[in-house]
């Protein structure tokens, strides 16, 4: 933001954050989490997509301040100092490209991700577990290729057995996904808040489809 270079630098410095919030704001502290600001990376791409980048906005005008990233979009809601007034920045990019991390960790999340929190035998959605494909009691391991979301009737069904004794089949083979894979199945669920400002870097499928 090209106001942002004109400030002096020792105002910004002497700012504490009681002295940053607006009257408003401070009257009623759960609002402050109500103007978080979408990070993109120096690309301008979300920085990640699920969850989908965002910070508080203290943590975003820390970084402006620091000329860490450039603000891009801004609320309508300002937070001053004695001698500055700015509005919360909605959306920032990254000065320094961040290159994104190349391999997948293994958790519970990026598991149902890649699964799109489906039911991977009977495709519901909803209430998941995970199932081991191969029983850990027949040697199964917890891995990429052998663990699925499995809803609890699915999963009660299976229970110890194999595949073709439960009468189950998978949807497709689990595998490990790559990190661009996981990015692009995080752009099918977006958080419940999206502000308007950030609809510009956000490419979901519904809007492409539009
Ligand atoms: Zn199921």
């Amino acid at each position: 933001m090209k106001d942002n270079k004109s400030y002096n630098k020792n105002d910004w410095g002497s700012l504490s954050m009681g002295e940053f919030i607006d009257g408003e704001l401070s009257k009623d502290p759960s609002t402050l989490k109500h103007h978080p600001a979408l990070v993109l990376n120096a690309d301008y791409r979300p920085l990640s997509y699920y969850p989908l980048s965002l910070w508080c906005w203290q943590d975003a005008v820390k970084a402006a301040y620091m000329e860490r990233v450039d603000i891009v979009a801004q609320y309508d809601k300002f937070v001053h100092s004695p001698t500055i007034k700015i509005k919360i920045p909605s959306v920032v990019v990254l000065k320094d490209y961040v290159r994104p991390q190349k391999s997948v960790a293994f958790t519970r999340f990026n598991l149902f991700l890649r699964d799109e929190f489906r039911c991977q035998y009977c495709g519901n959605r909803g209430e998941l577990t995970f199932d081991h494909v191969i029983p850990r009691s027949s040697g199964g391991t917890t891995r990429w290729d052998n663990v699925v979301a499995a809803c609890s009737p699915c999963n009660l069904r299976k229970g110890s057995k194999s595949l073709g004794r439960a009468g189950l089949h998978l949807r497709r083979k689990p595998r490990q996904p790559t990190a661009p894979e996981l990015q692009n199945l995080g752009r099918k669920f977006p958080p419940n808040y999206l502000h308007d400002s950030w609809m510009d870097f956000l490419y979901w499928d519904s809007e492409l489809d539009a």
